[in-house]
């Protein structure tokens, strides 16, 4: 069994978070250390280290965050200005927290994706 992080902790509101949205699946809520006007992270509830782990059977899944990261976009208002969505991997991906999540950010523009 992979070891649990403090988003597994947060999903059972165990710790406090901003949390945006729940359901079965994901949850969202907003980042402790936000690098933009709308910073939200879109994480499954069901624990996935990287996405190094993802099987078939996660699929659904995964299309899940793509589906909540819109409507959460929508909701706030930035569906059409426009946002990124991250997900980083491990330790050249710049991955902190090992349980497979999905930044949303947007508010203002993020400029080049990637500093040179
Ligand atoms: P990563 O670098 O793994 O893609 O991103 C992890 C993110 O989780 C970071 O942006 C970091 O600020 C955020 N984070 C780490 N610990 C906590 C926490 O306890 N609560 C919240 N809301 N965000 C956290």
């Amino acid at each position: 069994m992979p070891e649990e992080t403090i988003f597994s902790k947060i999903i059972r509101k165990e710790i406090p978070a901003k949390i945006v949205y729940q359901d079965d699946r994901v949850t969202a809520f907003h980042d402790i250390a936000q690098r933009a006007p709308t910073h939200i992270l879109i994480v499954p509830n069901k624990l996935i280290p990287t996405v190094n782990d993802v099987t078939p059977e996660d699929e659904a899944l995964l299309g899940h965050l793509f589906v909540v990261a819109a409507q959460i976009a929508k909701e706030r208002g930035i569906a059409e200005s426009g946002y990124r969505l991250i997900v980083n991997v491990n330790r050249d991906g710049g991955q902190e927290v090992f349980h497979l999540h999905m930044h949303l950010l947007g508010g203002r523009p993020l400029g080049p994706m990637l500093a040179r």
